[in-house]
């Protein structure tokens, strides 16, 4: 993996410059404090990319091929900050509208928004519109909501793994339908699939059934060969099942704080994360 750790770099020119190891990045300098990694978050951070390395390894691959996504939900922009200044290209948020003032504060900052959370059909074109990646395509209506002639956007099929419909995700049952629709939709490229492993089951069983189906689609959509999965608590059995973008948040940031009512709709989803 390469990740660029500015702080272990912090006494280069590049800090006089205020210039990132990119090159457009304020590196953290004194009296923004916001830029400046609190050392839990540092120490996770490295724990985390450690034990994928490890993981990585035990499976044969190549850890380069492996795009870890901070989950950031609920966490102020500030850790988005501190995490990019720690080298963090990608993160992931669930709440539209959470993710949508985030995107906008932090504009300046080169990072993918991954959106991992459920889409509301009438909420489908805002989201496409800051999402670098939107990794939960669960139903026809939200390819056609999502649908555009004039950009493309890269998209998941969430699986849902229980028997229980709120969770997100199409039924393995309704898959092939759905790739076909996706594939038949201007403005969408399926990347592949993406689940949640279940809390009662051997996630590694349920990693190498998400394999599976992403090969039998593999006709359908040839391209589609990467594959959303592993969280803080399983990413290791992820990894072996080969998945190509973990998720992870805790692991990374700590405890979750409560999540704050921005309004209705996040009553709606509420009381129901992961
Ligand atoms: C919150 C969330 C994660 C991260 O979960 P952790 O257990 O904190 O790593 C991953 N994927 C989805 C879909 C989530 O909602």
């Amino acid at each position: 993996m390469t990740w660029t750790s500015p702080i272990s770099s912090s006494n280069n020119d590049s800090s006089e410059t205020g210039q990132g190891p990119r090159g457009s990045r304020p590196v953290s300098v004194a009296g923004s404090t916001d830029l400046i990694a609190d050392p839990g978050l540092t120490k996770r951070l490295d724990s985390v990319r450690a034990g994928i390395a490890d993981a990585a390894r035990a499976a044969g691959r190549d850890d380069a091929d492996i795009t870890t996504i901070v989950v950031t939900k609920f966490h102020p922009a500030a850790v988005i900050r501190a995490l990019s200044a720690l080298g963090v290209r990608d993160v992931g948020e669930s709440r539209h509208q959470e993710a949508q003032a985030k995107v906008a504060e932090l504009a300046e900052l080169d990072l993918n928004w991954h959106f991992i959370g459920q889409v509301q059909g009438k909420k489908a074109r805002q989201v496409r519109a800051y999402a670098n990646v939107i990794h939960s395509v669960d139903r026809v209506s939200l390819v056609d909501s999502l649908a555009s002639p004039d950009t493309t956007v890269d998209c998941f099929i969430q699986i849902n793994l229980t028997d229980d419909p709120a969770r997100g995700g199409v039924n393995p049952a309704d898959l092939s339908a759905l790739v076909d629709r996706v594939q038949q939709s201007e403005g969408l490229r399926l990347l592949g699939l993406m689940a949640v492993a279940p809390l009662h089951a051997e996630p590694r069983r349920s990693f190498a059934y998400v394999r599976e189906l992403s090969e039998g689609i593999r006709s359908a959509a040839p391209q589609a060969t990467h594959l959303s999965m592993g969280m803080s608590q399983d990413y290791p059995a992820a990894i072996l099942e080969g998945a190509t973008h973990l998720r992870i948040g805790t692991a990374i940031t700590g405890k979750r704080p409560e999540p704050v009512n921005l309004d209705r709709e996040a009553q709606q989803h509420g009381g129901r994360h992961v």
